[in-house]
């Protein structure tokens, strides 16, 4: 292990984050890394405790506790307190084929079952993988790794996203050839278009599928499957398919004026945001422009947080955003212990970013939207609402009680529905003869094989929306059980 003191000696710190005022006024990402010297102390705080519950990955209380793909933290924490980079980089690249991509955006279950975590804020667990796999790209470290061999057998990977990455990445190390079909204009899924720019630096993104395409895999853009190339056509030319679609169905909510105009799905909204960033610096005029408007996002979650973060940068007069939900206790209620994923009120960059523009934490909580009323050209122009209570019903089901008098008038040109995704878009699976379950794709975990032969699936699109760590492991995981299939069939 590291410093034996350390946990004692050295507090947590955080990477560094520019100052929310100043980072308004551009798209580049709000957080940066730690020097050498904060690095090797936060890499101190380890304890090796034992029995390292950080790399687990379990389910409980339906939430991940610990590293759902299992990273070495442990050990890469003591390298790094030693110095020893390199070995560090090698380490973690052993367990996780896109570091840069969660040791930014990962909500770090990791740090929520870390033992230090107990009775001191957790290990920097997040921050320090970001560091290391930082450090590898800038040192050159991170090379293309191009398989020695070739099997001759053809894997088409549908969907870019980190699972079809992940998928495709560890295919291609097998030896296999692959192909990423992906019907956006850029692959990366919701990598590229979803996650802002601000939390995920594209050109991230952008760096290391040019490192795949180096490493041998081919991938093609603009290219919908299911419509551009059928189904029956990729089974006869591919010998495995792997189906990493996504869950991108996105949930509606029905209210009186659901229709006027100035309502938009948040997915809308922040996949032309970053498009038109990417294409044109916003020069294009391609994109929901909320400057000088009210803007009310309906939906506590990720993609709620990310639409606030980007009206914020692009100055609507204010930005609100509701949720159903009570707000978090401050600290773990005793029904949520540790090692479980803590269950509580956390503030994001985007909720702080809107705090210090607007003067206030843009959340409301038990908060239910009951019609919108829209101009003489039917915009949208006022939003109303009404508390609600939590209650249970007989069953013990959570359900939402009105308060009367508790209902408000808010003023509201955009609305911004963030409300989950429902599951799978059906079509293209109809034509491969799939079939799903509860609007995900019936595979079972660990096998990932479909009821069609050689076709097996992986992601939001078998597990539902979750997140890129489990997306990168159902890649791993439905890689190396098409490696069995095909290998089987190279014995044969
Ligand atoms: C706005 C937003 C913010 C989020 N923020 C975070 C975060 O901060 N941290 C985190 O861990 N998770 C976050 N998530 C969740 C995370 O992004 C997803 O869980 C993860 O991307 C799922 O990966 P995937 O590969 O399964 O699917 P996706 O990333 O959805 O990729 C699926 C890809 O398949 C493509 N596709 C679909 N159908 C076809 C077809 N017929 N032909 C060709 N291509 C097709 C799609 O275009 C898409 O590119 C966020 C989600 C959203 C929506
Ligand atoms: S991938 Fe996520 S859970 Fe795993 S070590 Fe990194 S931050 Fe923690």
């Amino acid at each position: 292990m590291g410093k034996a003191t350390g946990f004692m000696e050295y507090s947590r710190k955080k990477p560094e984050e520019r100052d929310p005022k100043t980072r308004l006024s551009d798209w580049s990402e709000y957080s940066s890394f730690f020097s050498d010297e904060v690095l090797s102390e936060q890499g101190a705080r380890c304890m090796d405790c034992g029995t390292p519950f950080c790399h687990t990955g379990m389910i409980i209380q339906g939430a991940a506790s610990g590293c759902p793909i299992n990273n070495l933290i442990p050990e890469w924490n003591d390298l790094v307190y030693r110095g020893r980079w390199k070995e560090a980089l090698e380490r973690l690249q052993k367990t996780n084929n896109f570091p840069e991509f969660t040791g930014r955006v990962c909500p770090a279950p990791c740090e929520g079952s870390c033992t230090v975590s107990i009775s001191n804020p957790a290990v920097s667990i997040k921050g320090i993988e970001r560091s290391i796999i930082d450090k590898g790209f800038e040192n050159g470290w991170v090379t293309p790794r191009i398989p020695k061999n070739r099997t001759g057998k053809k894997v088409a990977v549908i969907g870019s996203g980190p699972s079809g990455l992940a998928s495709a990445d560890q295919l291609n190390q097998a030896g296999h050839s692959v192909t990423v079909y992906e019907r956006a204009d850029r692959p990366g899924g919701l990598l590229m278009y979803g996650i802002p720019n601000i939390k995920l630096d594209k050109g991230v993104v952008e760096r290391r599928i040019k490192l795949m395409q180096q490493e041998g895999i081919d991938f093609i853009t603009n290219t919908e499957v299911g419509v551009d190339i059928t189904a029956e056509e990729i089974k006869q030319q591919y010998d495995a398919v792997v189906l990493c679609i996504g869950a991108r169905k996105a949930r509606d909510l029905k209210f009186e004026g659901r229709e006027a105009k100035g309502i938009h799905f948040a997915m809308d909204y922040l996949t032309k945001a970053t498009k038109s960033l990417l294409d044109s610096n916003f020069k294009d005029g391609n994109f929901i422009d909320t400057e000088g408007k009210d803007v009310i996002v309906i939906g506590g979650g990720d993609t709620g947080a990310d639409c606030v973060a980007t009206a914020t940068r692009q100055n609507a007069r204010s930005v609100a955003l509701f949720q159903i939900l009570s707000k978090q206790p401050e600290t773990r209620p005793e029904n949520n212990m540790w090692p479980a994923y803590p269950n509580v009120h956390t503030v994001s960059y985007a909720h702080e970013e809107a705090a210090a523009k607007y003067g206030k934490d843009p959340r409301e909580y038990l908060i239910q939207t009951k019609k919108v009323v829209t101009d003489e050209n039917g915009s949208a122009k006022e939003l109303h609402t009404i508390q609600v209570e939590e209650t249970k019903d007989e069953t013990g089901r959570l359900m939402f009680k009105e308060i009367p008098g508790t209902e408000k008038v808010w003023p509201a040109q955009c609305i911004f529905i963030a409300v989950g995704f429902e599951g799978v878009e059906q079509p293209m699976l109809t034509q491969f003869g799939v079939e799903t379950v509860n609007q995900k794709i019936d595979a079972e975990y660990g096998k990932h094989t479909t009821n069609v032969e050689g076709v097996f699936a992986a992601g939001d699109a078998r597990r539902g929306q979750s997140l890129i760590v489990w997306a990168i492991n159902e890649g791993r995981e439905a890689a190396r059980e098409v490696d069995k299939y095909l290998t089987k069939c190279l014995v044969k």
